[in-house]
C-alpha cells in the first residue's frame, strides 16, 4: 500500500449540528472495568440505580424457556408485555408503546415531535438523557432553574412559549431524588398548553409509591392520562424490577400519540428475552414489594447515619441519594473507587459536590459506609 497520504477529515464536521456540541452519557462504572483497571476483586457498585436483588426469579424462569427461540425475531408488537401492562394499570393494548429502556421513549418523543430551532423545556439538575436527546434533533434546551434541587413546576410551566414542543420531568428526579406530589402536578398540566407534549418520566413510580409516600400525596401519573392528553407517562423495568440489563420500558399515553411515537420505532426494538422477562416480572408484585420495603428501610439508616457524620444529603424518594461532600467531590470519588465501591459522581449534572449514591444490600450499605468514613479521614 502505497500513494498519497490519507487527507485527514474532521468527521465532527460532517455531524449535524446538535451532534457536533453533544457529549456522550456518561454511565456508571462497570464493576468488572474497575477490577481490570486497579486490581481490585471485590468490588460492589452502587452507581446505576438497579435494583440490588436483581429480577424476580419468575423472570429468569420466563427466559429460560425462550432460549430454544432466539432465531426468531421478537414480537414486534409485543403483544404479551402491552397485554399484562393493559391489565395491570387499566389501559388499552393502543395507549402502550414498547422501549429498549425507557430512554427509548424519550428519544422518540424528540424524533416524533421536535424539529430544530423548537424548544424542550427540562430543569436543571434532570436527567441527563434530556438534553442528549433534545440536542440531537436540534431542539433548544431551556433549562429551568430549581428551587433547593426541586423542580420549580411553575417556573418550568412559565416558560413555555410558542416555539415549546416538549417538557421533560422526571418524578422522583435523578440525580437529586426530588419530588413533587398530586397537587402540584394537577396544577402544573393544567398550566400547559394542550398543544405541548409532557412526558412524565416515573423510571422510580415503584420506590416512590409506597404506603407512606402516597399518604403524603406522591401522584400516579397514569391517573392524569384521561384529564391531560398531552401527557405521555414513561416507566422502566430497569430500577425496581430489576432488569436493565435486558433493555425495556414502556409510554402510556393516549393512543394518537402512541401511534406518533410507534412510527419512529424501530420494528424489533424490544427483543424476545426483555418482553417474556418483564411480563413474568411483572406477575410478582410480592418481589416489588420486597425491595420497595428494603429500599425504605436503607433509606432511613442513609438519613440517619449521614446526620451523623454531619453530611448534608437531598432527601430522596428514590433508590439513592445524592450526598453534598461539602467540597469538590471528584477526588472523593477516586478514593472510594481504590476502596472498591463504585459510586457516581454528578458533576456532569452541575453538581460537583455531590455523589449520588445508590442504596444496596445491607452488606453494601455497611461497606460504603466504612470506605465513606476512611476516605474522609485519609
Ligand atoms: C434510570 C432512568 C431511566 C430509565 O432508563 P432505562 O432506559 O429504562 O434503563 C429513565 N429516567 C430516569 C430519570 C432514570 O433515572
Amino acid at each position: 500500500m502505497s500513494g498519497a497520504p490519507i487527507p485527514s477529515i474532521d468527521f465532527c464536521d460532517l455531524a449535524v449540528p446538535g451532534v457536533q456540541r453533544l457529549q456522550a452519557y456518561q454511565p456508571g462504572k462497570p464493576i468488572d472495568e474497575l477490577q481490570r483497571e486497579l486490581g481490585i476483586r471485590e468490588v460492589i457498585k452502587l452507581a446505576s440505580n438497579e435494583n440490588p436483588f436483581g429480577p424476580s426469579p419468575k423472570a429468569i424462569a420466563a427466559l429460560q424457556t425462550q432460549l430454544h427461540d432466539l432465531a426468531r425475531y421478537p414480537d414486534g408488537n409485543g403483544f404479551i408485555l402491552k397485554k399484562a401492562l393493559s391489565d395491570r394499570y387499566s389501559v388499552a393494548l393502543n395507549q402502550i408503546t414498547l422501549g429498549n429502556g425507557s430512554n427509548d421513549i424519550l428519544e422518540f418523543v424528540a424524533r416524533a415531535f421536535v424539529q430544530p430551532g423548537d424548544e424542550v423545556i427540562f430543569s436543571q439538575h434532570a436527567f441527563a438523557v434530556y438534553p442528549i436527546v433534545t440536542q440531537a434533533v436540534g431542539g433548544k434546551a431551556i433549562i429551568v432553574p430549581t428551587i433547593n434541587y426541586a423542580h420549580d413546576l411553575a417556573a418550568m410551566a412559565k416558560a413555555v412559549t410558542a416555539r415549546t414542543r416538549v417538557i421533560f420531568v422526571a418524578n422522583p428526579n435523578n440525580p437529586t431524588g426530588t419530588w413533587f406530589d398530586e397537587t402540584a402536578l394537577q396544577a402544573f398540566l393544567t398550566a400547559i398548553p394542550g398543544n405541548v407534549i409532557v412526558v412524565l418520566d416515573e423510571a422510580y413510580f415503584e420506590y416512590a409509591r409506597h404506603s407512606e409516600m402516597q399518604a403524603q400525596g406522591y401522584p400516579d401519573g397514569m391517573q392524569f392520562l384521561a384529564r391531560f392528553p398531552n401527557l405521555i407517562v414513561s416507566r422502566t423495568f430497569s430500577k425496581a424490577y430489576g432488569l436493565a440489563g435486558l433493555r425495556v420500558g414502556y409510554a402510556v399515553s393516549q393512543p394518537g400519540i402512541a401511534d406518533i411515537l410507534n412510527r419512529v420505532r424501530q420494528p424489533f426494538n424490544v427483543n424476545t428475552l426483555a418482553l417474556f422477562a418483564a411480563t413474568a416480572a411483572l406477575d410478582d408484585q410480592e418481589h416489588i414489594e420486597k425491595g420497595v420495603t428494603h429500599n425504605a428501610r436503607a433509606m432511613r439508616l442513609y438519613e440517619r447515619t449521614l446526620q451523623s457524620m454531619k453530611l448534608n444529603y437531598i432527601p430522596s424518594a428514590g433508590n439513592f441519594i445524592s450526598i453534598d461532600m461539602g467540597r469538590t467531590a471528584a477526588p472523593l470519588y477516586d478514593a472510594l473507587l481504590r476502596q472498591g465501591v463504585i459510586v457516581r459522581p454528578v458533576a456532569n449534572y452541575a453538581m460537583p459536590n455531590h455523589l449520588r449514591i445508590t442504596l444496596g444490600t445491607e452488606q453494601e450499605n455497611t461497606r460504603f459506609f466504612t470506605a465513606l468514613t476512611t476516605v474522609l479521614n485519609a
